[in-house]
């Protein structure tokens, strides 16, 4: 292989560099990249960046030093628009064409919008660090009435940020529960019970009308009738894989780029990674994720085909109103769960989730040892006979589904 191009300059893009240097690939490496930024960390978007704890040098993921010894061609600021059939030429948004010998798909997923919102001034939404800089400078001055559209992860970290500026915020959630499909309900309550603590409101169970206001956003209409006056909004529903520029290409999509549980897609020399990839049937939208397959998707790359397999437990994290929540695992409806250290009223605490006798996922809140533990065991307790969702799915056994639009 003599080029290899990884499109995406973010988190699972940098690592897939840093991995083909590091598995020995002394080739030509081209890194494409839509943002004009160069790599940065988005988990402290919601949390230290926007409260202004932070500040932009600190996001930086890389360093000049690294950057030379990658020895990369850094093409920022530059959208891929196409892939061909053969997966072997990139079409770049400013219609320059580009071949490559291997290629590392790493473009992440974009804030999923209200429609019908466009051009109304006061809403946001929160993926990117042009979009944190425009909210962290709407959010200068304080005493805003916010509403949080979604109470997901980034949802309630937003909320807790607001809220500790001191704004009057509330959150919007249509399920009866913030993170019901995530944490189950006994969990998601104890997270809904951390916005009350920190003094924000939790509206559940409603859905949203639309916004209103001529210019700028003043009113938030839920399906209900009620009407939420609001001065600034952020729209957290969700996350939506950024697979729109391979349509054309040869590469089954659905719900992301469907790869096999090595990273690999239905081309040998096309791996995906992070956000975008759904490998083994799954994609996870995890920081831990975009960082442990690349490893493996760049070995299989290499090899030109499938000689590893990344089935790392899913996990994550999230800082809200100063507790530090970590679940490893996967969650299904019907999962019995059991406190078995600490309170959920106060302190912090760590609980298992069990199906038939087996831990499936565990969860803490503030107790960072015991879940560290808790989850290298059930990382190891991993094995093929594992029910589902634990056990991969081939690429092959996926019916391609074309992508909508
Ligand atoms: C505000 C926020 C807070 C988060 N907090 C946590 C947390 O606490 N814990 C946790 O585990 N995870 C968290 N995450 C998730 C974590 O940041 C993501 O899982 C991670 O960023 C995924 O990395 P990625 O490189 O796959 O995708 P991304 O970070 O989305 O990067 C993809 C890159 O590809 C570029 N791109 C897209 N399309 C193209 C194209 N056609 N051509 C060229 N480039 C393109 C994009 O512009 C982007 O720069 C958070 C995410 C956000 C947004």
């Amino acid at each position: 292989m003599r080029t290899v191009t990884v499109v995406g300059a973010s988190l699972a893009g940098l690592y897939a560099a840093r991995e083909l240097r590091a598995q020995g690939f002394d080739g030509r490496l081209v890194i494409v990249g839509e943002e004009p930024h160069p790599p940065y960390d988005r988990p402290p978007l919601s949390k230290d960046f926007l409260t202004g704890r932070i500040d932009e040098e600190q996001l930086a993921l890389s360093d000049p030093e690294e950057k030379a010894e990658l020895d990369a061609e850094w093409l920022l600021g530059t959208r891929a628009r196409g892939l061909d059939a053969r997966g072997r030429t990139l079409l770049l948004e400013n219609g320059r064409t580009h071949v490559t010998d291997g290629l590392v798909i790493a473009t992440g997923a974009s804030a999923r919008r209200l429609p019908g919102t466009d051009g109304l001034a006061g809403v946001h939404t929160l993926r990117t660090l042009d979009d944190a800089r425009a909210l962290r400078a709407a959010l200068a001055g304080g005493g805003l009435r916010v509403v949080v559209i979604g109470g997901g992860f980034i949802g309630a970290e937003t909320a807790s940020s607001c809220a500790s500026l001191g704004h009057e915020v509330t959150v919007v959630e249509a399920a009866p529960l913030p993170l019901l499909p995530q944490l189950g309900p006994e969990m998601a309550a104890v997270c809904a019970a951390l916005h009350r603590r920190g003094g924000t409101e939790l509206i559940t169970g409603t859905g949203v009308a639309r916004l209103n206001g001529r210019e700028s956003v003043t009113e938030v209409e839920l399906a209900d009738g009620r009407t939420l006056p609001a001065d600034l909004v952020v729209v957290g529903i969700g996350a939506v894989p950024n697979t729109g520029w391979l349509a054309g290409s040869a590469l089954p999509l659905s719900d992301g780029v469907l790869c096999d549980d090595g990273c690999v897609t239905a081309l040998p020399q096309v791996v995906a990674v992070g956000d975008v990839a759904r490998v083994g049937g799954l994609r996870a939208e995890h920081w831990t994720s975009a960082t442990e397959q690349p490893a493996v998707a760049v070995r299989n790359l290499l090899a030109g085909r499938t000689v590893d397999s990344a089935r790392p437990l899913p996990y994550f994290w999230s800082d809200q109103y100063g507790a530090r929540i970590q679940f490893a695992g996967r969650h299904r409806e019907g999962d019995d769960v059991r406190v078995v250290e600490g309170s959920t009223a106060e302190g912090g605490f760590l609980c298992m989730y069990e199906r038939e006798g087996r831990t499936t996922a565990v969860l803490a809140v503030d107790r960072p040892r015991p879940f560290m533990r808790a989850r290298r065991e059930l990382s190891s307790a991993q094995s093929p006979d594992l029910p589902l969702p634990f056990r991969p799915v081939r690429a092959e056994s996926l019916a391609p589904v074309p992508e909508p639009g």
